[in-house]
């Protein structure tokens, strides 16, 4: 990549959650501009925290994030126009249509009524909503929810693009369809930042991966730099040697009430 700028530094990031959970605990990376890079880790490793804090829905504990050269904390409102971002749960009003909410949210951004229906165009194009753009976001299938929760993410033209586990609960051609947006959207320059638990996703889309486990960065790179580095085949072995996982089962609490313990007595 001939362009070496940073566009994301986050540095010693941490979030303690009111409660005592140590979600992040001291997590430091960079982005290359026009980088699709990867946030790899088992179910409760920090990821959606991490991204969150990046995008101002979490209130981080200590650190810094700067974007395009700028705090986070100081210039929140600069950093929104430049940022998209689809969360983990989407949340659509099933009572709209894909146009009307990509209005509403068109207008949520201040844009002017010529460059939403512009943008409009665009987006259903690009994710290929054009036949159902009138239809009730009720009616709408998992890969087509994905996609518009994609849409809305896009209707400012963000630089930076934020996405959590955007192929969650699809099939495997609707993941395809997805990475085929995602990647058509990186070619065209824009500078992906996404966490997933699923190895091929990282392995098919990311530049650079970062996997992390327990609220910290546990090795970084390219993929074929993390295979050389752990000596590994491929980086499922490598997500395993360096988060001795579990692939993504969550800790039972051995301590909580048995439901069944009455009927066994
Ligand atoms: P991931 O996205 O990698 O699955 P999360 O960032 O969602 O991980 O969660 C990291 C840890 O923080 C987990 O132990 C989770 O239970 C905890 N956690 C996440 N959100 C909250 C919250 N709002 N309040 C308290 N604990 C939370
Ligand atoms: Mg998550």
């Amino acid at each position: 990549m001939p362009d070496e700028k940073l566009i994301i530094e986050v540095k010693d990031l941490t979030k303690t959650y009111p409660g005592g959970t140590e979600a992040v605990r001291g997590v430091t990376f960079h982005v290359k501009e026009g980088e699709f890079f990867g946030f790899l880790g088992p179910n409760g490793a920090g990821k959606s925290t991490t991204m969150n804090m990046m995008v101002n829905l979490v209130k981080k504990t200590s650190g810094s994030i700067t974007i395009d050269g700028i705090d986070l904390e100081q210039h929140p409102s600069e950093i929104y126009k430049r940022i998209g971002f689809a969360m983990q749960e989407i949340g659509l009003d099933e009572t709209a249509t894909a146009r009307e909410m990509l209005q509403l949210h068109g207008r949520l951004y201040h844009l002017s009524s010529e460059r939403i229906s512009e943008q409009i165009s665009k987006l259903l194009k690009l994710v290929e909503l054009e036949k159902v753009a009138d239809r009730y976001a009720s009616t709408y299938s998992g890969v087509m929810r994905r996609r518009l929760d994609l849409a809305l993410s896009l209707i400012h033209e963000p630089r930076i693009l934020f996405l959590d586990e955007p192929t969650q609960g699809l099939d495997p051609h609707a993941r395809q369809l997805i990475w085929n947006h995602l990647r058509e959207l990186n070619r065209q320059g824009m500078t992906i930042f996404l966490t997933t638990h699923f190895m091929d996703e990282a392995e098919q889309l990311c530049e650079r991966i970062a996997i992390m486990d327990k609220g910290q960065i546990v090795t970084e790179g390219t993929v074929a730099g993390l295979l050389a580095e752990h000596s590994c085949k491929t980086l499922e072995e490598v997500f395993l040697s360096t988060t001795g996982s579990n692939l993504g089962e969550e800790e039972v609490n051995e301590n909580a009430a048995d439901p069944y313990a009455r009927s066994r007595m």
